[in-house]
């Protein structure tokens, strides 16, 4: 097919998909298209939009902040929204978290929380240089964040320019030992300046859910080690696991956390990474050498700051934590139902996030399923995309009951449809 439109589009074989519906309006949890058909939202924009989709008082607070301020140079110049949302996430994040560094994306918050890893060693004169990652590990598509996440077809182009990691084997159920003694033995060799990992759920590399009391373990084999813990929360924040950070599940303060796609409840992009103290310290000195180099043009955008500070109005002013716990429960109770159904496998959630695996019969079958399961969900007004054999389910905070139902629906059709025995 040749192309219609001169845009080239993120995951996307524009010689295999069709031309993709255009979107005109949204709200809540539905998207409308041109033709004024609705599609709804189950995986919230990739996993961005928190509450829903142009939440009023957001959107208010974008305008007014626009209505005043564009980007302002963030270096040797501030201004109220941005010290306002620093003051706010210090407040909200974990204990013991002080300093915040803006950026504009997922991969930039990891990028800086490498970097001001390495920067704190380089800079207390500590030869530290090593990163260690959990297998199967997603932190974002710049090199740096490639290079700490899985290897596979999505980066083989680029493994040239990647640097080398140590793999942590994922702490599968009854396999956690394995997990702790490895990172362990990473950090035994002294040359560990830290360990990044998503806490609880490995989102792209397939919703792969590990406990708490596993996240705390390896939080103290870290900081034992005296290698730095990096919490990659960008996609477990602002209450996708069932908390605000996954982190509190656990009781864990990380040394470093990095933030972002609910941070603006999904409306405009924002990225923060938060740092300790004695982080913060190690690059505080009269010898500028010892400065953390980094910055982008829109560091701090004063009307994404805005955006921000409003979404942390609307969890402290909203009913959202009993919002999250509402969804969690619906979706618990939805996925259970293929439990023991033969076509499915693996059925689990993380507070919000539903996730099951399709017990599809080989990989080549695999690479062909999941577009045709997504023009499925699609034909029946459904936005899912799954990864692989594994559907999930992501929804806004805002999804109705009615609104599951039908999304549950169609999975458990979806098999049948597809020819996928039984
Ligand atoms: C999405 C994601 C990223 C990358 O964020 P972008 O905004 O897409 O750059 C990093 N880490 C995790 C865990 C993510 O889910």
């Amino acid at each position: 097919m040749t192309p219609t439109s001169p845009l080239w589009r993120p995951f996307t074989q524009h010689a295999l998909e069709p031309a993709p519906p255009k979107i005109v309006r949204a709200e809540n949890a539905w998207l409308e298209t041109e033709s004024g058909e609705k599609i709804l939202d189950a995986i919230s924009s990739w996993w961005v939009t928190t509450h829903g989709h142009r939440q009023p008082k957001i959107m208010a607070a974008i305008a007014e902040a626009a209505g005043t301020l564009d980007q302002i140079i963030f270096a040797g110049l501030t201004h109220e929204p941005a010290e306002r949302l620093a003051r706010e996430l210090v407040a909200l994040a974990p204990e013991g978290l002080a300093h915040v560094f803006l950026s504009d994306s997922g991969s930039t918050a990891v990028e800086v929380g490498l970097k001001m890893a390495l920067g704190f060693f380089a800079n207390r004169g500590e030869e530290r240089t090593r990163v260690a990652v959990l297998e199967g590990g997603y932190h974002g598509d710049t090199i740096g964040a490639m290079s700490v996440g899985e290897r596979g077809v999505f980066n083989a182009p680029y493994a040239p320019l990647l640097f080398e990691v140590e793999r942590i084997p994922f702490p599968a159920p009854g396999a956690e030992q394995a997990t702790l003694d490895a990172l362990e033995a990473a950090g035994g060799r002294g040359d560990l300046a830290a360990f990044i990992v998503e806490p609880l759920i490995l989102g792209a590399g397939g919703m792969k859910m590990y406990g708490p009391e596993t996240l705390a373990e390896m939080r103290r084999i870290v900081r034992d080690t005296g290698a730095l813990f990096v919490a990659d929360e960008v996609m477990t924040g602002w209450g996708r696991t069932g908390t605000l950070f996954a982190c509190e599940q656990a009781g864990v303060t990380p040394d470093i956390l990095c933030t972002s796609k609910g941070l603006t409840g999904g409306a405009v992009p924002l990225a923060a990474t938060l740092a300790t103290a004695e982080i913060f310290e190690a690059h505080y000195s009269p010898d500028r050498t010892k400065t953390f180099f980094h910055s982008s043009s829109f560091t701090a955008n004063p009307i994404a700051c805005a955006a921000a500070v409003a979404n942390v109005g609307v969890w402290r002013d909203e009913p959202v934590a009993e919002r999250v716990a509402a969804l969690s429960s619906a979706q618990a109770a939805r996925i259970a139902r293929f439990e023991g159904d033969p076509r499915f496998r693996n059925a689990r959630t993380s507070g919000t996030i539903a996730a099951v695996d399709l017990a599809v019969p080989d990989a080549g079958y695999l690479a062909e399923v999941g577009p045709r399961l997504r023009a499925f969900f699609l034909s029946h007004g459904l936005l899912v995309r799954p990864l692989g054999d594994v559907i999930y389910l992501m929804p806004p905070y805002c999804v109705t009951d009615a609104e599951l139902d039908s999304l549950y629906d169609a999975i458990a059709e979806a098999p049948d449809v597809l020819g996928i025995a039984r």
